[in-house]
């Protein structure tokens, strides 16, 4: 049996860990004795009633500060393995095209330029809509997907009968009926078998 795997993006091959917080701060948005997460960043924006600035600041980093993101650890070895097992993985995400607000970055380019820095080869898709990265991993024929929102992996439209699978670093989420979850890379590629996986 052939086995077809499909990864997310944001948050899930790349880590914004602390590259919010250097953006923030960069511009002067923030205090600096904030918590360097993205999620306190995001909530001290919310509750000083400045969501606009969130959303700009949100555009800054996946337009012009990807540089400082990196992958989450092992993450290249999964894919190193998949490719000598030869089992076939894509990178399937969604995102405008432009942030909502502030300049008009290329937010497809920076991903894409990303990928090709860290050296991940994987054929990538960047749909502009939920419902398209929906139908794309359809269209793939993923038989397993990775992805760290709980939202994409329970949407009513996601592919019937793939094998879903929440990259939950920090353990936000709880356990789901819906789907597995994982802390880290090495445990995608145990609970998969690839190690001992022949095609
Ligand atoms: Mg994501």
């Amino acid at each position: 049996m052939p086995l077809v795997i499909g990864v997310d993006f944001d948050n899930t091959i790349v880590s914004y860990e602390g590259v919010f917080y250097l953006a923030a701060l960069e511009r002067n948005l923030i205090p600096s004795d904030l918590p360097p997460s993205k999620g306190s960043i995001r909530d001290y924006f919310r509750s000083s009633g400045r969501e606009d600035l969130w959303t700009e600041l949100q555009g800054y980093v996946y337009g012009a500060k990807m540089d400082s993101a990196q992958p989450y650890p092992e993450v290249s070895s999964f894919f190193a393995l998949c490719a000598e097992k030869k089992i076939p993985t894509y990178i399937i995400s969604h995102k405008t095209r432009c942030p909502y607000l502030g300049p008009p970055y290329d937010l497809h380019s920076s991903a894409k330029e990303w990928l090709k820095q860290h050296a991940f080869l994987s054929p990538a898709f960047f749909e502009l809509t939920l419902e398209e990265k929906l139908k794309r991993i359809s269209h793939e024929r993923c038989e397993v997907f990775v992805d760290d929102l709980p939202e994409v992996l329970e949407h009513a439209d996601f592919p019937k009968g793939v094998r879903k699978i929440l990259f939950d670093p920090h353990r936000r989420s709880g356990p789901s009926e819906s789907y597995e979850s994982v802390k880290n890379w090495e445990e995608v590629v145990k609970i998969l078998r690839l190690s001992a996986y022949e095609s």
